[in-house]
């Protein structure tokens, strides 16, 4: 049978693993000992049909569902209210550990085991492909000397107890005089989340955004008494230029397979696994080159990366003034109606074709 090696148990590696693992040999090494260690550096946020995806592989409960979004500058704000659930909350250390409990039947994975570019090249004569599922600073990337991903934004991520729940997602677009700036928060079950991006090339201290926090603390009337945890990360949103080629392959965050707009990853990621599965199959049967999974996702996917462009250009050049016009067009009501109906929240362009076609998202 052919030998896959796969690197990372993260989402991307587990959710592969589970797909190739009926037809394929799937190994998976992964440095961490426990898979659930460090999940939490990221949020649980998944659209409608990403978590339905995810339910159907494993049996795992939400937390919280999200109807309403409030987007906010500092002289505006815009709310968009859903009648139903737009999305919903997970726990990331459940989400992946469940997960990794499905896998761990189908693929033989090594825990606490972190390859070094030296011994993944000598691998390379075992295995017939390696994806590279190992995030970000992916080793498969460098080891095979692929380029690096040159956009991204460094979050920050703090939890806190408090008792609030609302249904909401409120995006604050006031970019604390500087470009490049976004924060969100969040409550699910007696947690508050509050988080920012920064663009990488803004290497301010982070004590310069610590006002921004402290601002919306107070506004929920909590103190970083209550802090439960605290996390910095990274969210590529650019893909790498090359994310296939000959037998090597990458996935998730190793690829830049992020949405920029909502910062989510999974919902690409498994968008992603379907066009890798086919290309692996064509691999193996016709010998064509992983170079056809790297064109066959950035086609598919042209319109979200173009909007992914497209927004990083708005999201790095317009001020916060440009923003509040915006905000004042989505209160308009007939484009308010618009968006609840048509918008889909994993695919900009998937919006605006269901508001071409009048096609409604709506239950
Ligand atoms: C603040 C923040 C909030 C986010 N919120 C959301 C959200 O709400 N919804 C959403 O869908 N997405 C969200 N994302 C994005 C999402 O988390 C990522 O896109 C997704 O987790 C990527 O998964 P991955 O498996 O590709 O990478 P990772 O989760 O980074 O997994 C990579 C794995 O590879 C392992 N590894 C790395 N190098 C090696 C090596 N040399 N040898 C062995 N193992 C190795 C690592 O230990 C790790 O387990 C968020 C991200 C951030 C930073």
């Amino acid at each position: 049978m052919n030998r896959i090696l796969i690197v990372g148990a993260g989402v991307a590696g587990l959710l592969t693993a589970y797909k190739l693992s009926d037809s394929y040999n799937v190994n998976i090494v992964e440095s961490k000992r426990d898979v659930r260690e460090r999940a939490e550096y990221a949020s649980g946020i998944l659209s409608e049909n990403a978590s339905s995806y995810i339910k159907a592989i494993a049996d795992i409960k939400h937390l919280d569902i999200l109807k309403k979004v409030i987007l906010h500058t500092r002289k505006e704000t815009a709310t968009i209210e859903f009648s139903y659930p737009k999305a919903y909350v997970f726990d990331r250390r459940e989400l992946v550990y469940k997960l990794y409990e499905k896998v761990k039947n189908k693929a033989d994975i090594k825990l606490g085991y972190r390859v070094d570019p030296k011994e993944l090249r000598y691998l390379s004569k075992d295995y017939d492909l390696i994806i590279g599922a190992d995030g970000f600073n992916s080793t498969v990337a460098y080891s095979f000397r692929l380029p690096s991903i040159e956009r991204y934004l460094l979050t920050y991520k703090m939890e806190l107890n408090a008792d609030i729940k609302d249904n909401t997602a409120h995006i604050y677009l006031d970019n604390i005089n500087e470009r490049g700036f976004i924060g969100w928060s969040l409550s699910y079950s007696n947690v508050i989340e509050l988080g920012y991006g920064i663009n990488k090339s803004l290497s301010r201290p982070s004590s310069y955004y610590k006002h921004w926090i402290l601002e919306k603390l107070s506004y929920y009337g909590l103190d970083k008494d209550s802090n439960r945890s605290e996390h910095a990360s990274v969210i590529p949103y650019i893909p790498r230029r090359i994310t296939g080629y000959k037998n090597i392959a990458l996935i998730g965050d190793a690829a830049g397979q992020v949405k920029l707009y909502t910062g989510g990853g999974i919902a690409y990621i498994e968008r992603c696994i379907e066009l890798l599965y086919e290309s692996v199959k064509r691999y193996f049967s016709n010998g064509i080159d992983m170079s056809y999974y790297d064109r066959l996702w950035k086609s598919r996917l042209r319109y979200d990366l173009l909007m992914n462009r497209l927004l990083s250009y708005a999201y790095m050049h317009l001020d916060e003034s440009i923003f509040s016009l915006i905000l004042k067009g989505i209160n308009n009501k007939y484009i308010n109606r618009m968006i609840v109906r048509y918008a889909d929240m994993d695919s900009i362009s998937l919006s605006i074709r269901n508001m071409l076609l009048r096609r409604s998202t709506g239950q």
